[in-house]
């Protein structure tokens, strides 16, 4: 199948996931998780219709950036980023999913005062409690929001987070409820800029349709997109 064949295909699946949820299919963003993925595919996904690119690494950001590779579509920094690498990231691009310290939120911010900008950011919450993963714990979240709201250079748009491999169908459907519910609890308390608080990133290649059911606004597909990726390390 084309690439194009296989975004049509996911977009079905989104539409009747969020219909069977009783939901808008246009409130389900759709990010595209590059990482791995060369200038010319990335290029022929935005010409399939693609509207928002997710990327991993500091370093494959960069050469798509200089390559012109993202042209036509937003791009979202969707994975670890170390604080010492927040000048690769904040100003090049539209969304970063993956804040979950005060440190790098600070780092954040005062890189986008440095540049003049507000920089839209997600935290993302380790909502299994896995060792082997980044993000923070649902009460830091909280900590973070609030902190978010008193930093002039970033604004706070919601939650990520990536849920255990799904095994089986449904597996993840407690992880993505909660974070559901931490999403609407966070911004409940939020003193102002509520509405900025539009964006509940979850559910991948595996478990997105099951994301959309709890509450997923935006989903970040790769595998059922571009195919397998080499094996792991190489990431
Ligand atoms: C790779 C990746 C995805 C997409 O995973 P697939 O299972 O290939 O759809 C989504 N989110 C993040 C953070 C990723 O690193």
């Amino acid at each position: 199948m084309s690439i194009q064949e296989h975004v049509n295909a996911v977009r079905e699946k989104i539409a009747a996931a969020a219909k069977a949820a009783g939901r808008d299919p246009g409130e389900i963003t759709l990010c595209a998780a590059t990482k791995v993925q060369t200038d010319d595919t990335i290029r022929e996904a935005i010409a399939a219709g693609i509207t928002v690119c997710g990327e991993n690494r500091v370093q494959e950001l960069t050469a798509h950036l200089e390559a012109n590779a993202y042209e036509g579509a937003q791009v979202h920094f969707i994975g670890h980023l170390q604080t010492n690498k927040v000048n690769k990231v904040v100003g090049k691009v539209d969304l970063i999913h993956s804040v979950d310290s005060e440190r790098l939120l600070r780092a954040i911010d005062h890189q986008a005062d440095k540049l003049g900008l507000v920089q839209d950011v997600l935290l993302e919450v380790n909502v299994a409690g896995e060792e082997s993963k980044g993000g923070c714990t649902p009460d830091e979240a909280r900590e973070l929001a609030q902190l978010a709201q008193s930093l002039e250079h970033v604004r706070l748009r919601g939650l990520m987070a990536i849920p255990p491999i799904a095994l089986n169908p449904g597996d993840n459907i407690p992880y993505f409820s909660a974070m559901k519910k931490l999403f609407v609890d966070i911004k409940g308390k939020m003193a102002h800029n509520q509405d900025d608080m539009d964006c509940l990133s979850m559910g991948m290649s595996g478990d997105y349709e099951d994301a959309i059911a709890q509450g997923a606004t935006l989903v970040r597909v790769g595998t059922a997109l571009f195919g397998p990726r080499p094996p792991m390390g190489k990431q």
